[in-house]
């Protein structure tokens, strides 16, 4: 017998029709033995009307108004499958986030979990119920009520199956798993059988969405089994674990790309102790973080140097007259910006133990003419930022260049 968390994603829940859907592969599992506790997201599109309601009414909403309003997506769903796992015969009960109770600290629309207490729900599996919790949503030690960022039902599903040491924490989406790249754009992705923490956090943070971030660091630092799979039918989809001999082999497991960065160039600034840390020291201060950084020497005797950075876009209209600012105090002779840059990586544990991954990575964008205009790397991951006209044709590239199309991914 078995504790098993499983997490329904908006498209999951919605209509009435999958709901139900819902509610039958809940009860199935609890058939087969199982403890069940369900975890529901908004039905699609719900929170987005949600927000849209409140900016109708005020540009800047009240944050802490904002999430009461938010939160209602999720008790919705909530409810609607906990009465669809009764009408189908089942024993159920829905509990919000404040019942379980999910205790975060108060930092309305992005909450963090703090602690979560799991005996309102084990009293409820004790009894053969099917507890029915309502994602996304928490309360502060004033009992007010918070959410978890976009996309933080996969985060309150996890956190749940951690506190309740859940055996498994299935995550049901839209998709078949987690793919060795965008299939959108590269038909030769391949669903990815086993993938790591690690590597999924990587994944993640470059613009995979299928998982949100904080969801995979819960994950990695409880050890909780994560397995993403499709909510339309029963084929196994991608388990998220821990790295094992298996994994380390892989030398890329995918290839993720990132639209959301803007490159901007500062010429010639005086190359001198301290330039640098003016630059990036104001737009700390500013609060926005800065991707990869690229300084070169420039040639001829007054010793200037262009200095090279990424941020994301949606900090750039605000960050804009900083830069420019610090640029005419540094004596820069111009400042560019560029929005049409796309970041393309490479990830995979094995390039721990692999010489020359990045070299021919280089070599593969090389070959189709692609210019890089900047690179970053960790452990794990090669990135390079390349005109993003070239988004599609340097996945696929180096999709088919590593050959990923052919892997065939180690098995749970
Ligand atoms: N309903 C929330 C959102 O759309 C949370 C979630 O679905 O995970 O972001
Ligand atoms: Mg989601």
């Amino acid at each position: 017998m078995a504790l098993v968390v499983q997490k329904f994603g908006g498209t999951s829940v919605g209509n009435i029709d999958r709901i139900r859907n819902v509610a039958r592969r809940a009860i199935a599992t609890q058939k087969a033995g199982n403890d069940v506790v369900v975890i529901v997201s908004a039905m699609s599109g719900e929170t987005n009307r949600l927000l849209a309601l409140a900016h109708e009414v005020v540009k800047v909403p009240d944050a802490r108004e904002m999430d009461v309003i938010a939160s209602t997506g999720e008790q919705v769903t909530a409810a609607l499958t906990a009465m669809a796992i009764q009408s189908e015969g089942g024993q159920a009960r829905s509990l919000l986030g404040h019942q379980v109770k999910v205790l975060t600290d108060g930092a309305f629309t992005k909450a963090r979990i703090k602690a979560i207490d799991g005996s309102k729900i084990f009293d409820a599996t004790k009894k053969g119920e099917i507890v029915v919790v309502a994602g996304f949503q928490g309360v502060n030690e004033s009992g007010d009520i918070t959410t978890l960022g976009r996309g933080g039902s996969d985060t309150s599903a996890v956190a749940i199956a951690a506190a309740i040491s859940a055996d498994a924490c299935e995550i049901y989406t839209d998709v078949d798993g987690v793919y060795t790249t965008d299939p959108n754009i590269c038909p030769s992705a391949r669903k990815i059988a086993k993938i790591s923490y690690e590597e999924m956090l990587e994944l993640a943070s470059l613009g995979a969405k299928v998982l949100q971030i904080r969801s995979v660091e819960i994950a990695m630092k409880y050890g909780v089994p994560v397995h993403v799979r499709s909510s339309f039918n029963d084929a196994p989809g991608t388990w998220v674990t821990r790295e094992d001999k298996s994994l380390e082999d892989v030398v890329v497991a995918g290839i993720a790309y990132d639209k959301g960065d803007a490159r901007v160039h500062v010429t010639g600034v005086e190359d001198k102790p301290g330039v640098v840390a003016e630059l990036f020291g104001a737009l700390a201060e500013k609060n926005i973080s800065v991707d990869m950084i690229i300084q070169n020497a420039t040639k001829g005797h007054n010793e200037r140097a262009d200095v090279t950075f990424t941020l994301p876009k949606t900090d750039l209209a605000r960050g804009r007259p900083f830069i420019d600012e610090v640029g005419k105090r540094l004596g820069a002779l111009e400042v560019r910006y560029d929005e049409d840059i796309v970041k393309v990586s490479i990830v995979g544990l094995g390039m721990r133990s692999h010489a020359g991954i990045a070299a021919k990575m280089f070599r593969i964008l090389a070959t189709e003419g692609i210019n890089i205009q900047a690179i970053s790397t960790s452990e794990i991951k090669v990135s390079c930022v390349v005109a993003a006209k070239y988004t599609e044709l340097a996945v696929r590239a180096l999709h088919d260049g590593f050959g990923l199309e052919k892997t065939v991914g180690p098995t749970p």
